[in-house]
This record gives structure tokens, sequence and C-alpha cells, in this order.
């Protein structure tokens, strides 16, 4: 295997160095077979205080740094980051189980992020806006917000966080980052990353530790932090904008989803399975935008379940370090957990299983195909965040519509036609902040990625990214002679 421990840090990273202000130590376990990766120093709110004093004292000549310095900078980073490909790939597998190939595929799309606000930083414009009287001259300028707190989620270790942190660096803010403890070794290496490309000390922090209460709290409720971005789920980013509400914070939300995959009958059968089993079955499902509900119409229902069954039967479950693996573990044991209550509700409830449907020692689960879906099943209002894949009958588009629709979330939805109109009348009746027509991947760091109701608010990626770190500030120049 390839010198990943090179990159393995145990230790938070703030104002440029490696810390720790407890003594104490928690477990990186590697879902695939339990065993403890790294045993890294349980830090707290204190740090997370600390990291935020630090931050802050670098905003101030961090903020006054060209636009070029930064954009240099962060082009080195991205370069590191690519140049170790291999050994952060094999530390994101090691701690989150994530088949190889997609954890070299993560690490693509988290480092294009920085790519992408490196240059985007260079068009950052302001707005020069006519005078309301003949006398006056007007600009809008954009400046950064100041201090940024991150807090992200262990199903996407990197992308996450350079989602949220490569646009805020771009256009000046500094930042600390709280990752999920079950992912903190990916963290803290990318971390090192952009200490070896440069950047000063302060401007990027990383706090590791297991209470994400408080620490969280110490983010939400400082006031030298000027915005919260957070990626996880709904009942958790509730709790935080409710933190967030005294300072009257920013606050990023990409929450959680609830994903309608419909099949019309005139789609392409061949092509919509592909996106199924792509859109569904990727990292096992563990991830916001994976399908979780497939509604098919009626006439091709029982030629897609067949398809689709006999596509999924061939995925292979295994280590992710094993380049055949397309199925890992999931990522602990509370996520089998509802895998089972979820099998158990729906097959109560007159769902049959056409494939999978069991749990695999130490802490797989099966694809699992479950024909007959209905309304009443736990799946049709809750995230399932595992390969679980149920299948509904619907018979017209406005049924689908209403059923696609019939849920609190409003990330990603996906549809499958081949009709033109129908194509324009469904994107325009799905309440979703994405929609993927004749497709099931939909991310790339050039694209506005977020939710609608209760999946979010704010968009990562893309020419609009940069807004949620930036200020508008309007100046007026008076008496112009
Ligand atoms: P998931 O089920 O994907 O882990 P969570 O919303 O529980 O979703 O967690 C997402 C991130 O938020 C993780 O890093 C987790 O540790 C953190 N987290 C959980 N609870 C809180 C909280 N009360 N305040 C701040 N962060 C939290």
């Amino acid at each position: 295997m390839n010198d990943y421990s090179k990159l393995i840090f145990e230790k938070s990273f703030v104002n440029g160095e490696w810390i720790n202000e407890s003594d104490s130590k928690f477990e990186v376990i590697n879902p695939f077979d339990l065993s403890v990766i790294g045993q890294v120093y349980n830090d707290d709110r204190l740090l997370v205080k600390k990291a935020i004093d630090v931050a802050h004292s670098a905003f101030k000549t961090w903020k006054k740094t060209s636009v070029k310095e930064r954009s240099i900078l962060m082009m080195k980073w991205y370069d590191l980051i690519v140049q170790n490909k291999i050994e952060i790939a094999t530390i994101m597998t090691l701690e989150s189980g994530k088949p190889f190939a997609e954890s070299l595929g993560e690490i693509d799309y988290g480092a294009n992020y920085i790519q992408w606000f490196a240059e985007e930083a260079k068009r950052n414009y302001g707005d020069v806006i006519p005078g309301f009287t003949s006398e006056k001259r007007i600009m809008v300028l954009k400046e950064p917000v100041g201090v940024v707190g991150a807090i992200t989620p262990w199903n996407f270790p990197i992308a996450m966080i350079t989602r949220k942190i490569a646009p805020a660096l771009a256009v000046g803010c500094t930042v600390v980052i709280r990752p999920s403890e079950e992912t903190p070794l990916t963290a803290l290496a990318i971390n090192y990353l952009a200490h070896e490309a440069g950047f000063p000390k302060g401007v990027i922090n990383t706090v590791v530790g297991t209470n994400a209460s408080e620490m969280g709290k110490e983010l939400c409720e400082n006031l030298k932090v000027s915005k919260i971005s957070f990626t996880g789920s709904t009942t958790v980013g509730k709790i935080l904008m409710q933190q967030c509400s005294d300072s009257l914070k920013k606050l990023s939300l990409e929450l959680g989803g609830n994903a309608p995959f419909i099949v019309f009958e005139d789609a392409d059968l061949d092509l919509a399975v592909k996106g199924a089993i792509s859109g569904k079955f990727r990292f096992s499902g563990q991830t916001c935008v994976c399908v979780n509900r497939i509604l098919v119409q009626e006439n091709v229902y029982d030629a897609f379940v067949e398809k689709f069954t006999a596509a999924a039967k061939n995925l292979k479950l295994g280590n992710g370090l094993d380049s055949e693996t397309q199925i890992g573990p999931l990522i602990n044991q509370k996520a089998i957990d509802r895998m089972q209550e979820m099998i158990q509700d729906a097959t109560s409830k007159g769902g049959e299983i056409k494939l999978g449907g069991n749990f695999v020692t130490p802490q797989f689960f099966e694809p699992t195909i479950i024909a007959n879906a209905n309304s009443e099943m736990l799946f049709a209002k809750n995230e399932i965040f595992g390969p679980i894949a149920p299948i509904f009958k619907f018979k017209t588009e406005e049924e689908a519509i209403e059923m696609a629709n019939d849920t609190i979330y409003g990330l990603a939805s996906y549809f499958y036609t081949k009709d033109l109109n129908r194509t324009w009348r469904v994107r325009e009746a799905l309440e979703y902040g994405i929609v993927g027509i004749n497709d099931g991947l939909i991310s790339s760091e050039m694209v506005p990625f977020g939710g609608v109701k209760q999946s979010g608010q704010g968009r990562e990626g893309s020419k609009y990214g940069m807004d949620y770190y930036l200020d508008l500030k309007y100046i007026c120049i008076g008496n112009v002679e």
C-alpha cells in the first residue's frame, strides 16, 4: 500500500500548528472491519474558541491580501491535493468505507472547488450605479463577511469542506472547520496541505473532537464568527439556526433530501436503470442527493423492476480498498439499525423485497430493492441514507408530480422521459433545488448546489457560490462638482 501514513495527523490544527488542549483521545474506526485507524485528541469548545480568536485576528491581514495572492495560494493547495490524491483517497476509504474509486473521484471533485474559486475570485466584481441626483456617484463593493465556521459531515470528507471554505478563502474570509468525528483524518490531511501550500497562520483552522453540540454552540454563539456554513441533517440544521438567531449570524444550510426518481412510460428504460443504479447505490446510498423514492409509471413498472433488480444483483460488496468493490460498509451501527427498521416497516405494510434486505457482518447492508412501496412506509417521508431502493407505482404525470413533491425536503430530483414537452412541464412543477433530467449524476463545482423547503438555504459552487461569503457595501459620494 502507498505511504498514506505521512498524511495522518491526530491533533487539531490551529494557527499553523498541531495542538491539543485536551489529553483524552477518541478512536477513528474503519467501518470495513471495525479496526482502529487513528487515535485523535478529543478537543472541545475551548479549542474552538481559541481557533476563532486566531481566525479573527488573521482576518485583519488576510482580507487585505490581493486576490491574485489568494488565488495563487489556492492553486498551490489544489496542486498538492492532486499530487497526494492516492494517499488522501486511502485515508478517506479507511475512515469512511467509501470505495476507493469513489474516494479518488471525490478528491477531484473536492479539489475542483478550490481551483474553481481560485479562478472565480478574480471576477468578484462590484457595481457602479448611476447617481440618483446629478452630483452623486454611487458604487457597490463586495467585502468578505469575516470568520466562517464550517461544520461538515462524514459522507464527503473533503468535498463538503472545500465547497464551503474555497469560496470563503477566495474572497478574503478566514475559517474554522469542525469536521465530523467519523472522518477527522481526511480533514486534517488537507489542512496540512494548505499549510504546506503557504497559507498564513490562522487563515485555515481545523478543530477535531466528538462533542459536536458544544463545539457547534461556540461557533454559533461566538460574536467573532460572522457566518456558519453547515452540511448535515435537517434536525441539526434547525438547532444551528436557533443558536445563530441571537447574534443574527448568516447561515448557509445544506440539509437532508428525499430525492424522487421518476420513470415515465416513454423513458429509455436502460438509461433510467443505469441512472438509478448510480443515483441510488453510490457510496451505498449515503449522500443527500441519493435517490430515495423511485416512482415508475404503471405500464413500465414490472419491466423496470426486473431490469433494475438484474443490474443491482451484480453490485459487489467489500473492502473499499479492493478495486472491485462497489458497495462498501455503512458508516456505523446506527445506519444499519435504520436500514433494518425501514425494511421491517415496509414489509409489514405490503412491501415486497425483490433483492437483498440483509445485514452482513460487521457493518454492511446488501443492496435492497422493495417493490409495492407506498406512502405509509417510513422511507416515503424520511431520508434513507443507505442502499435501500423502494419502488412506487403511479398512473399519471400529475400523480407522479404530487407524489414527488409530497415531502418536507427539496434538494435533488430526477426524471426520465423522451417527451420534450413533458421535460418542461415536469421540471417546472418539481419543488426542488436540483433537477436531473435523463441523468443521475448532477454534482460539479460549476453548478449551484442546494435545496429549497427544509433541505436548506444558500447555494454552493458556481458563480453564485461566493455571494454567501460576501457583504455588499454601498458607497455614496455626494456633492461632486
Ligand atoms: P449525519 O447524520 O450526516 O452525521 P448530522 O447532522 O448528525 O448528520 O451531522 C453532521 C455534522 O454535524 C457532523 O459533523 C456532526 O458531528 C455535527 N453535529 C451533530 N450535532 C450537532 C450539533 N448539535 N451542533 C453542531 N454540530 C453537530
